[in-house]
């Protein structure tokens, strides 16, 4: 594995790779990489011949500076799990390599980037956008991996995707869980014991909404959802919403929950911000 820290480097390793005919992917993350990232390794592995991973804490799409300064960092140990994972091209670069000067580009991402975390997280989705299309302009891979695990950050990137006119196909990836069903999460390690044995109820309620939405309606189903977490110890709800899973938009508040819905849910645990999600 090459583990490259700039710009110019990754673009010459790149180039060698297409001038061999190799097919690129790409997958972005920010470090403290666990299963979740992993698996969507693996799956660029099998689809790609030439897989390049991005481990880089993107300043710009953190909207609470506390959150950006505590965030894990653990390369040595991401660059172990990224060469078992037979990754070609580890890309792990500084703030100035990425952000010589202030990116000060602003997206019209629309109506996908204005609800849930849009709503919650001023500027994140903004700020996402901005690391996502640098990167996809100095790689320009073949395929770029993200996981549902952030269900509104694949809509969101396949609008710049869009709005930018790169030609690429973006892969979702399914969420990887622990075995009580906890999301993984670069997060997850700031949980003490006690929250840490509370966090699985997310997704054990998302899970019993699936049988409750039969015979209730979104607005319902919305309801029981935050109820139920939020009579769990020290869990608190900040949205559960039920959307349309490509435009982002919220359901019929009387609809019944259905195919091409989504769950989106953000609960605080111990002071821990903690995202899922579920499909109905
Ligand atoms: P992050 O390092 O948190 O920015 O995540 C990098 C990529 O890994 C994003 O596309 C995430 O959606 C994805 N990811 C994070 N956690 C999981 C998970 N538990 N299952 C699947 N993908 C995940």
């Amino acid at each position: 594995m090459n583990v490259i820290r700039t710009v110019k480097e990754l673009r010459q390793a790149v180039a060698d790779a297409k001038a061999k005919g190799l097919t690129v992917g790409l997958v972005p993350t920010m470090g403290a990489l666990h299963a979740g990232h992993v698996s969507l390794i693996d799956r660029a592995r099998r689809e790609c011949e030439f897989v390049v991973v991005s481990d880089f804490v993107n300043p710009t799409q953190f909207n609470n500076k506390e959150d950006l300064v505590t965030y894990p960092r653990t390369e040595a140990a991401d660059c172990e799990k990224m060469e078992a994972a037979g990754v070609d091209v580890a890309f792990i670069p500084t703030v100035e390599e990425i952000y010589p000067e202030p990116d000060t580009r602003v997206f019209d991402l629309g109506p996908v980037a204005e609800v849930m975390e849009g709503a919650m997280r001023p500027g994140h989705f903004n700020g996402v956008a901005q690391i996502v299309s640098k990167l996809f302009a100095i790689v320009e891979p073949d395929k770029a991996y993200f996981g549902e695990k952030d269900f509104q950050q694949i809509a969101v990137i396949r609008r710049m995707v869009e709005l930018e006119g790169f030609n690429l196909e973006i892969v979702d990836c399914p969420i990887m869980r622990e075995s009580d069903g906890l999301a993984m999460s670069s997060r997850n390690v700031r949980l003490d014991a006690e929250h840490r044995a509370l966090a699985p109820e997310i997704h054990k309620v998302l899970e019993k909404s699936l049988a409750y939405a039969a015979d209730h309606t979104v607005s319902e189903t919305e309801r029981f959802v935050v109820e139920t977490i939020n009579s769990t110890g020290d869990l608190e709800t900040e949205y559960y919403q039920i959307v349309d899973a490509l435009t982002m938009q919220p359901a019929d508040p009387s609809a019944q929950p259905g195919k091409g819905m989504v769950g989106c849910v953000t609960v605080y645990c111990g002071g821990v911000r903690l995202i899922d999600n579920i499909k109905y």
